[in-house]
């Protein structure tokens, strides 16, 4: 509890900010824009109100790092074909309700299928073990949660489950909206969890090659005033480095056991981000060694009926890539708060708990945290416009 007082202190919180401020107006070419590429992230911002806090000309952007919302749509079809033909699937919770091609899993359970949400892949194990017919483990998600994919992998699984993995692998997708056409991304805070399996050094490769810095940050609010800081300043000085902002719980190599197992287990291919890209190297699937656990080589899964459906009109307004390629903001989509809102997601960004259009729906992206009949500006001391900033 002291520890994390101490990482919210909100009289450390204002000096981060201060001298954030200062640093941003030393670098000439403003706006200056940096990207983070993960949920948790976006979450802690939203939460403790802290876009408030940042200076104007500092654009903090959410990038591709929710990855319920990179699930390509052909990947949640074919969990959705094979919930349709029988076949039991278990999947993490946000994942059930992403809209596939013609529908999601939500809607194949409503229809009949059987369809498990779980919290753990381990929880899989269990509900193969309770039962003889095939379970299939729709796996989702970063290195982080692919990582204990590959240990039960490794671990004698029942003979009934396989795997059917929508593993990405993030390093990749930093280098395409890198190189994106208008990408405004002067720099990246990375995410302390990944990073505590793959280690800081893992960006070192990308930095050299794009002459961009990489800050790996924690999730508490003066992990991130902290690593924002030091990106800026990197930024004001022209240095392209990596440096670990987390370092109670990151090291340069990582855990190197875990790596061990990830890259035992899975293999990295190219393949589609939904809304985003083709990403060389962003998707994880199982090497051949393990085709037999690997639920696309023991069932023939075809997805050609639900491709016969076209997307509603409300989907093609949906402009989640975009948010996630850092080039739109949720409040710049006409369905935000009004036909899309977390009851009932038009797009992916809306249903999971680590979409940029469901933290912004839930706690507001830039929060006006102006006191009624308090005039006073909340960033400079000031007379306060409307929005509480002067
Ligand atoms: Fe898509 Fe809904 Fe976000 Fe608009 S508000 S971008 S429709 S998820």
């Amino acid at each position: 509890m002291t520890a994390q007082l101490e990482f919210r202190d909100p009289a450390r919180a204002r000096a981060l900010s201060d001298a954030l401020t200062r640093t941003v107006a030393a670098i000439p070419d403003k706006p200056v824009s940096v990207m983070h590429v993960c949920g948790s992230h976006e979450q802690a911002i939203a939460r403790f109100g802290l876009r408030a806090t940042l200076p104007q000309d500092l654009n903090v952007i959410m990038g591709p790092g929710c990855p319920v919302c990179i699930t390509d749509m052909p990947e949640i079809d074919e969990a959705v074909a094979l919930a349709l033909k029988g076949v039991r699937i278990a999947t993490y919770g946000d994942m059930v309700r992403v809209p596939g091609s013609a529908g999601s899993l939500a809607d194949a359970r409503a229809a009949g299928a059987r369809v498990d949400v779980v919290y753990s892949v381990a929880q899989v194990v269990d509900i193969a073990r309770s039962t003889t017919e095939p379970v299939v483990f729709f796996g989702t998600g970063f290195e982080t949660t692919a990582v204990a994919t590959a240990a039960v992998i490794l671990g004698n699984p029942p003979e009934n489950l396989s795997v059917l993995s929508a593993h990405k692998f993030i390093p990749p997708v930093m280098e395409i909206v890198t190189d994106m056409p208008g990408s405004r991304v002067q720099g990246f805070l990375a995410a302390g969890h990944a990073a505590t399996i793959t280690g800081s050094g893992i960006f070192e490769p990308f930095v050299a090659r794009h002459n961009v810095p990489v800050v790996v940050a924690g999730f508490e609010p003066l992990d991130i005033l902290a690593a924002l800081l030091r990106l800026t300043e990197m930024i004001r000085d022209g240095v392209a480095e990596v440096s670990n902002m987390f370092p109670r719980c990151v090291t340069r190599d990582g855990n190197r056991n875990a790596q061990e197992q990830l890259w035992k287990v899975f293999r990295p291919i190219g393949g589609r981000w939904r809304g985003i890209a083709h990403i060389p190297n962003g998707n994880l699937r199982l090497r051949d060694e393990f085709a037999h656990i690997d639920t696309r080589k023991r069932f023939d899964i075809d997805v050609s009926s639900l491709w016969q459906h076209a997307p509603s009109s409300l989907v093609r307004q949906c402009i989640c890539g975009n948010i996630m390629a850092g080039i739109a903001s949720p409040s710049d989509c006409p369905l935000f708060g009004r036909e899309c809102v977390p009851e009932s997601p038009v797009g992916a960004c809306m249903v999971s708990s680590e979409g940029t259009c469901k933290i912004w729906h839930q706690y507001g992206g830039v929060p006006n945290l102006r006191v009624p009949d308090d005039t006073t500006c909340l960033r400079c001391a000031s007379p306060a416009r409307d929005g509480g900033v002067a």
